[in-house]
């Protein structure tokens, strides 16, 4: 499970921030365009209005300046006939010299007009259902007043929001009334957006009010979801690509250290000379005992003998050659120390890259330990090939214990003028009659092992002025020690 967090987790992290960062940029646009609908509807209604008002300011100007006259015989009169061209004029009271208002309560509206020379507003009612006032405008010889329905006022025909289903609410309000013009959707949680502003008229001084309450419903989220489905297929594809590339990276590298292609050198050379060795072997064996036949033999058969043994004699020749020829082989294997300056961290850290794969597998959990930094002079490839056959074995030795016990530690240190790796782990061991063979060429106790690979890495490090000894762990496990000269020695 960390190991999954390990990897899998800033992969996690990054498609959550990506992710998130990009469902707010969709939710912040729509928010604008929203915001932006929303700012238009309410400018065109306030324009609307605003112009429907002065209308009507205009419309009582007009009769004042005209002062049509009162037919005779109870005839409508031509004010009267003004609310079938306009029908939010519900009916229009004209008050002569010397007479009265059938409304007392317009006598103040009309000191007022008087005064200010402009129409007045009179009994705002803004609460009934569909709203009314009057507009009052003093004048000589008669004064008039205007009964305005509010609902007729408003300009549906041209009116840019569907009034029913719109989720926008617009009032007009006066002195602490409100007349609903558009009952809209407001809810209790989400964002609002509001708009309010004063009709461009001094006689009529409403606010246009709209608000605009977005939902958590009306986010994005189709866009959001969709975006997250691609961050997310990206990533994959990204890391997918990445895992390639560094299987293509350790693959190259495990070409670089040329383990595989050395040890099966090593391997065939080994079953080349198994076979080159049995021949001589055989043929000395088959000399010596015929020549101790001959020399039983009474009498002895002495020059067939001598001829058998010279013969003899010249196949274990062969065979020592077969064997110079072998131990030649193996020192040109070995590079000779060039002193480039290596980390040891450096070289410890590549190999586990390459095995990674090795240890998830197993299931072991590898830890590096770094005492003390160490740059040691070698030769870098030589170092990592070392480093990766300790590994390699530990890795093999942990098999044989159960999974929850598999521990492999790396420790980096210096002492006396040498860089320290030691590389411990917690297997079987090594039995004390094993220790001192392990070493040897063709040593192995694996089915399958060659018994090349710590000989191999004892003439790499003795070939770059080290040394590699073997150890048993506490309680249980081996401990390989590699020393190397430090670069920079004290
Ligand atoms: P191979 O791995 O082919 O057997 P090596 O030379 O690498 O050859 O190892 C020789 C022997 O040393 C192994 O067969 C094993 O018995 C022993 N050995 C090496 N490393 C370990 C280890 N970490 N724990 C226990 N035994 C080990």
């Amino acid at each position: 499970m960390p190991h999954l967090l390990k990897v899998y987790g800033p992969r996690l992290f990054a498609w959550f921030v990506i992710s998130l960062v990009g469902s707010v940029l969709l939710a912040r646009n729509e928010l604008a365009q929203l915001r932006e609908a929303f700012e238009t509807d309410a400018r065109i209604s306030h324009r609307l209005l605003s112009q429907r008002v002065v209308q009507q300011e205009a419309v009582l100007a007009t009769l004042v300046l005209l002062q049509p006259p009162a037919p005779p015989g109870g005839a409508e009169s031509a004010e009267q006939r003004l609310s079938s061209v306009y029908p939010q004029i519900l009916s229009v009271q004209r008050r002569d010299a010397g007479a009265a208002w059938p409304d007392p309560s317009l006598d103040e509206a009309e000191k007022l007009s008087r005064q200010t020379r402009a129409a007045v507003l009179a009994n705002p009612d803004f609460r009934s259902a569909r709203g009314r006032y009057q507009l009052v405008l003093a004048a000589q010889p008669a004064s008039y007043a205007l009964l305005i329905d509010i609902h007729g006022t408003i300009p549906w025909s041209d009116w840019s929001m569907p009034v029913q289903t719109s989720p926008v609410r617009v009032t007009l309000e006066h002195a602490g009334q409100a007349f609903v013009v558009q009952a809209g959707r407001i809810t209790a949680q989400g964002w609002r957006f509001a708009f309010r502003k004063h009709l461009d008229s001094q006689s009529q001084p409403f606010d246009v009010v709209a608000l605009r309450q977005v939902g958590w419903q009306e986010l994005p989220w189709l866009a959001m979801a969709l975006w997250t489905f691609a961050v997310a297929a990206v990533l994959a594809a990204w890391s997918a690509w990445q895992r390639q590339r560094s299987a293509r990276r350790r693959a190259e590298a495990l070409l670089r250290v040329g383990q595989v292609a050395r040890l099966n050198t090593l391997g065939e050379l080994a079953a080349g000379m198994a076979h080159e060795l049995n021949q001589p072997l055989t043929a000395i064996l088959a000399n010596t005992q015929a020549a101790k036949r001959l020399l039983q033999d009474d009498p002895g058969e002495l020059p067939t003998a001598l001829q058998a043994m010279d013969q003899a004699v010249a196949q274990a020749r062969r065979a020592t050659e077969v064997l110079g020829r072998l131990r030649r082989t193996v020192e040109q294997a070995a590079p000779a120390a060039t002193g480039q300056t290596v980390d040891l961290a450096q070289a410890v850290r590549s190999a586990l890259d390459l095995l990674e794969p090795e240890c998830q597998r197993r299931g072991v959990v590898t830890s590096v330990h770094i005492e003390q930094p160490a740059r040691v002079l070698a030769e870098r490839v030589a170092l990592e090939q070392i480093v990766h056959n300790l590994i390699t074995n530990a890795l093999q030795a942990l098999d044989s214990v159960p999974a929850s016990e598999r521990q492999l530690a790396i420790h980096i240190g210096a002492a006396h003028g040498m860089g320290v790796l030691r590389v411990v782990d917690t297997g079987p061991g090594i039995t004390p009659d094993t220790l001192p063979h392990v070493f040897e060429p063709f040593f192995t106790t694996r089915e399958g092992g060659l018994g090349l690979g710590l000989s191999l890495c004892e003439t790499l490090a003795s070939g770059m002025g080290g040394q590699l000894r073997a150890q048993a762990n506490v309680p249980r496990g081996a401990i390989f020690v590699l020393t190397l000269p430090l670069a920079n020695r004290p």
